[in-house]
């Protein structure tokens, strides 16, 4: 089968390996859609020296059942199902609660640890498949399957509503499924980002305005749209800047939640938390047991999430579509069979 691997340095190379067959309670899902995600991007450009990236990139799977291993059941051949990328132990209380993505014993990552989803097959766990109901297409599926949900969770968590000016700091695919959902939470929405592209992708998708790092200092930006600044933040860009960013943007008794991971150290000052109280939490992918009411509240307020897609490819154009995400301009690439 066709798969990709990341050899160093930006670029991205098929290769052609076996299928794998699954053992006892795994399942063999042949992919017909799979996106590339910003997380992918920090393997993507890993130098050659740095540990050798053995895995097959991709956590992003949608795709068919074809086989099934020892002990599996309540899955059907032919099942449409996304694939939930962190294998947790299955046994745990966090894996119990449905919070594999805090799992503490030996969680595997598709895609990091563990083969994902760039090929034409892979193989998961079985308690991983996540069904994805007809209503939704399987390039939905592949945007619900990571970048919505992680939009999701944190304003979930921050308790956004119609009360917030929400600010979302970086307006890649996640910022933009945050600038949607946020909205539909009630929120007059802010996006930032040095991109004059995404901006105006975030401005179609509902947020009231959009702010350009490259204008100045950004706490007075935000006071000309909001004059008491934001009231919750959503942190998708990783970037430094970003991070220092927070305290100007936020007005006093501010909530941030940090979603973006970034190559560099972040720049915030936990000092400067104190003269605003404001209040910051980390937000990790989204739990598994939240798929459903994802799902619902995507469906019920009408969200247009494949708005966010700017490319459709096929998986042998895997070299220009890791190099036009690398260059963080567009909005979702996104691989389908
Ligand atoms: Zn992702
Ligand atoms: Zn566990």
């Amino acid at each position: 089968m066709r798969a990709v691997k990341f050899p160093g340095n930006r670029q991205a190379v098929l290769v052609d390996v076996a299928v794998p067959s699954p053992g006892p309670g795994e399942v063999l899902i042949q992919m017909t859609a799979a996106a590339v995600c910003g997380s992918d991007l920090h393997r993507y450009r890993h130098a050659p020296a740095d540990p050798p990236n053995e895995f097959i990139p991709g956590h992003e799977p949608v795709g068919l059942v074809k086989a099934t291993g020892a002990g599996v059941t309540g899955v059907g051949l032919g099942d449409p199902v996304v694939v939930y990328h962190r294998r947790g132990c299955g046994r745990c209380p966090y894996c119990s609660d449905g919070d594999a993505m805090l799992c503490p014993n030996g969680q595997r990552a598709h895609g990091f640890a563990c083969d994902g989803s760039d090929a034409d097959y892979m193989l998961t766990d079985a308690r991983c498949l996540l069904s994805l109901p007809s209503r939704f297409s399987d390039v939905e599926g592949a945007l619900l399957a990571c970048n919505v949900g992680t939009a999701y969770a944190p304003l979930r968590r921050l308790g956004v509503s119609g009360r917030d000016v929400l600010t979302v700091s970086g307006l890649g695919p996640v910022g933009l499924c945050a600038i949607m959902i946020g909205r539909a939470m009630g929120a007059r929405v802010v996006g930032v980002d040095p991109s004059t592209g995404r901006r105006a992708l975030a401005e179609q998708l509902g947020a009231v305005a959009t702010l350009d790092p490259s204008d100045g200092e950004l706490g007075r930006q935000i006071r000309d749209v909001a004059p008491r600044g934001a009231s919750a933040l959503v942190e998708t860009s990783g970037n430094p800047a970003g991070h220092a960013a927070i305290i100007d943007l936020l007005g006093i008794g501010g909530r941030a939640a940090i979603v973006g991971m970034g190559a560099d150290r972040p720049a915030l000052n936990l000092c400067d938390l104190i003269w605003k109280q404001i209040t910051v939490t980390g937000s990790n992918l989204y739990p598994n047991a939240q798929w459903e009411e994802v799902l619902t509240f995507v469906s019920e307020h009408e969200l247009p999430i494949g708005d966010v897609v700017a490319e459709v490819l096929s998986i042998d154009d895997a070299p220009r579509a890791f190099h036009l995400a690398d260059g963080a301009t567009t909005g979702k690439i996104m691989f389908r069979w």
